[in-house]
């Protein structure tokens, strides 16, 4: 049997749940949706519509996870059902060339200007791990420096130190790396370019690149401090180093551009998934011209993938970016803004020591009174306090990431309703958050 500690609230979830455990591990396919950081039954969603999920149970929840950032117009947006349904009207995949994934690469390629050439792939951990093979190959050097709280998905070489689903559980390794694997990684702290700069000294001419989140969302919101991404980028060149900037998270979601259309740092290369696939497995790598020629077949580096560049998948993506306009973005910045300021004041009411980071309109709560600036800072909050705020926003209808080390999602079609759903259920959460005890 799962976890029985809130065993009432939802009895056809907890059905589901109980047949998943049964024929799949811990009952999910990604761990963090399992519940286990906060405890209860996670609800198994049967539709989502516009900022809402409706549960197994017919109740229905304002969504603050997005399907973890995809969703950025909301669920079941017409226009991208649309387009998927054209797409699969002519079928469903190909194994040949297409022109809707030419379409999508020139779309992303229009959008953020140091994409000269990029490579379709059908995860963000693809993508990553790609990146960093072609970085390699590039460089032909070794050693790959990653920050620790940073996550770029399940790549064997990257799961030292990172966080998302590995923070919550706080592994800190995961048994299946080999120390062959993971020997070639360095985990240094973030936000600390002189932990930087005496890596590249200790490891003179083995650094391939540094991958860093554009601006770190799995370790709970922990954006770069002014200069660090700019800092990244010298100590690379100087060095002959690329620097590849993870924007898997916040590429599409944080402007226009992701988050290069908010600080401007021109990576080498640069890594997405999440909103460029409009809800289905869309990712990408790409970067400079003169590194990306490298890649299989016009160079030696081997890469490739069946469903690749999928036509289901790079429709949905290219209808949701082509929506994604400058008013679409103040409105996700707007609802965002707003939201923000109803936790805040929430939590201020009731006296709950807390820090609300923002990354745009990523945004994620704290329960601490200091500023975090790295995973360990993270490390540092009252975890028992998110359990409380999160069980009792859930009881209220409002679906909150089911951890304290992620970031917080919203769409375009975060409406008054919806917002008034968010701002009628915080009082008692707070209070709940207050009450918490260890
Ligand atoms: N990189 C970042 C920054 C992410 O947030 C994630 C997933 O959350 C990944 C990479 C991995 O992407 P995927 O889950 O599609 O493999």
């Amino acid at each position: 049997m799962s976890e029985l500690a809130y065993p009432y609230e939802a009895p056809a979830s907890q059905a589901l749940f109980d047949r998943a455990a049964a024929v799949t591990p811990g009952g999910v396919n990604s761990p963090v949706r399992a519940f286990r950081a906060v405890g209860g039954t996670p609800r198994f969603m049967v539709s989502g519509t516009g900022p809402y999920l409706t549960d197994a149970d017919g109740r229905e929840y304002v969504d603050l996870v997005c399907s973890w950032g995809p969703m950025i117009l909301g669920h079941s947006h017409p226009e991208v059902i649309a387009a998927v349904q054209d797409a699969v009207s002519r079928g469903t995949s190909f194994g040949t060339p297409g022109e809707g994934e030419v379409a999508l690469a020139e779309e992303m390629v229009a959008r953020v200007a140091p994409l000269e050439q990029v490579r379709l792939v059908s995860s963000g951990t693809e993508a990553t791990m790609s990146a960093i093979r072609l970085a390699r190959g590039f460089t032909q050097r070794t050693k790959v420096i990653k920050f620790a709280g940073c996550y770029h998905g399940h790549v064997d070489s990257l799961l030292a130190a990172a966080g998302s689903g590995v923070a919550t559980f706080a592994l800190p390794d995961t048994p299946g790396v080999t120390g062959a694997q993971a020997g070639d990684t360095i985990v240094l702290p973030y936000n600390d370019l002189d932990a930087v700069r005496e890596a590249f000294r200790a490891h003179p001419g083995e650094v391939a690149c540094v991958i860093t989140e554009a601006s770190p969302g799995n370790m709970g919101v922990v954006p770069p401090a002014e200069g660090f991404n700019q800092g990244l980028k010298d100590i690379c060149s100087e060095n002959g180093a690329l620097y590849v900037s993870d924007e898997v998270m916040t590429g599409f979601r944080t402007s226009r551009a992701g988050w290069f259309g908010v600080d401007g740092v021109v990576p080498d290369l640069m890594t997405f998934g999440k909103v460029m696939g409009g809800g289905f497995p869309a990712a990408a790598f790409g970067g400079r011209a003169d590194v990306m020629a490298h890649l299989a077949p016009a160079g030696p580096v081997y890469q490739a993938g069946t469903l690749s560049g999928n036509p289901v998948a790079t429709a949905a993506g290219l209808a949701q970016l082509r929506l994604l306009d400058d008013a679409a973005y103040a409105k996700v910045d707007a609802v965002s803004k707003e939201i923000q300021g109803l936790v805040t004041e929430a939590l201020t009411k009731e006296g709950v020591a807390h820090r609300l980071q923002t990354a745009s309109n990523m945004f994620s709560v704290f329960f601490t009174d200091r500023p975090v600036r790295n995973y360990e800072d993270a490390k540092t909050q009252e975890s028992f306090r998110f359990t409380a705020f999160f069980h009792s926003l859930l009881g209220a209808g409002v679906y909150l990431p089911p951890s304290s080390f992620e970031s917080w999602f919203v769409s375009t079609a975060h409406d008054e309703r919806a917002v008034q759903k968010i701002a009628d259920a915080l009082p008692a959460a707070a209070r709940a958050a207050a009450e918490a005890t260890a």
